[in-house]
């Protein structure tokens, strides 16, 4: 197989090839057929979250074909396509496992982080965490992109909750251009708040339904129901509650964000909350994908070789890649 992997963090990918892997008891060897590239993997390229596992292969939005079966497996077929997301294994006895949050498991493993992902021809992943693609009508270009950017916004508006009508997405990337389609699927209204200046996003938004469109450090209209923040932009987060009303909910979708400025106290009261959303679960997959099959879903991806992996990477973190960047190997 080959493989784009990571040995230091802040240095380049190289690739390598290496034996294919083979799958252990209850797991599957996938042949990769695109994999999709998102923040979080620049966040771990970049050192910016704690000890990922080096050599590590990033990469954590992987449509594949099933191709090996592990011992036990049988919830899965050759042949099958599937979709493997960043939550890789949970412990299944902890309370959060217990209690329906297995996002939050205290010994968690994560894809392209605790163990190798999808910057490669071949990966293995646990069958039970795999997500089955088959009501998708998307090829797979334009469904490695669900598998994160999706699910996360996916679990975000669900965490900005039902009545969220009027609903605000900081950060037009590869998450907030699905979510916007799916918002206005359900009737909301969204309100799209991009950097100052960026007029392709904008453009992007616009094109798909967005209500209104604006920089970041614009308010909108009216207050808002409920605000999405997107972008790794802690400075995001006092702009957001100052925009959204009285019981309003401000929602961090992302792993890792800068440091968010000291803020009046004004801008918090009136029962205004600040929750964050981490990782997810596998029914959020299984709600997402249900969803995402029930409804003309628009998916902007730029497809690079495998290879390109690091320009990828890099147009990522220039804010060049409308939609989302997608390694094909
Ligand atoms: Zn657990
Ligand atoms: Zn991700």
């Amino acid at each position: 197989m080959q493989a784009m992997v990571l040995h230091r963090c802040g240095e380049p990918l190289r690739l390598e090839q290496r034996p294919d892997p083979q799958p252990g008891p209850g797991e599957v060897r996938l042949r990769v057929l695109a994999c999709a590239v998102c923040r979080t993997d620049l966040h771990v390229v970049d050192g910016e979250l704690p000890q990922p596992r080096l050599p590590l292969v990033p990469g954590h939005e992987i449509v594949g074909e099933v191709e090996a079966l592990g011992f036990g497996v049988s919830d899965l077929a050759l042949g099958q396509r599937v979709g493997v997301p960043w939550l890789a294994h949970t412990c299944g006895h902890c309370r959060y496992c217990g209690d329906g949050h297995e996002n939050l498991c205290d010994t968690p493993q994560f894809t392209g982080y605790s163990r190798d992902g999808g910057f490669a021809t071949h990966v293995v992943a646990a069958s039970a965490f795999c997500l089955p693609l088959a009501p998708l009508a998307l090829d797979a270009v334009h469904a490695a992109p669900l598998l994160c950017a999706g699910l996360i916004g996916w679990r975000c508006l669900r965490a900005a909750g039902d009545s969220a009508m009027e609903l605000g997405l900081y950060g037009f990337g590869a998450a907030a251009h699905l979510l916007a389609q799916v918002a206005r699927h359900q009737g909301r209204q969204v309100y799209a708040f991009t950097r100052p200046g960026d007029t392709d996003a904008q453009a992007l938004a616009r094109q798909l339904g967005a209500h209104w469109v604006g920089s970041s450090d614009e308010a909108p209209p009216r207050p808002l129901d409920a605000a999405i923040i997107f972008a790794p932009v802690g400075a995001l987060v006092p702009a957001a509650l100052a925009a959204v009303r009285k019981g309003g909910r401000v929602v961090c979708g992302g792993i890792h964000m800068s440091d968010i400025p000291a803020f009046p106290y004004a801008l918090l009261w009136q029962e205004r909350e600040l929750v964050s959303v981490a990782n997810l679960t596998r029914a959020d997959g299984r709600g997402f994908l249900r969803e995402a099959a029930a409804m003309p879903l628009q998916v902007h991806a730029t497809p690079y070789p495998l290879a390109q992996a690091n320009a990828a990477l890099d147009d990522l973190r220039a804010g060049r890649v409308q939609g989302a960047a997608v390694l094909v190997p």
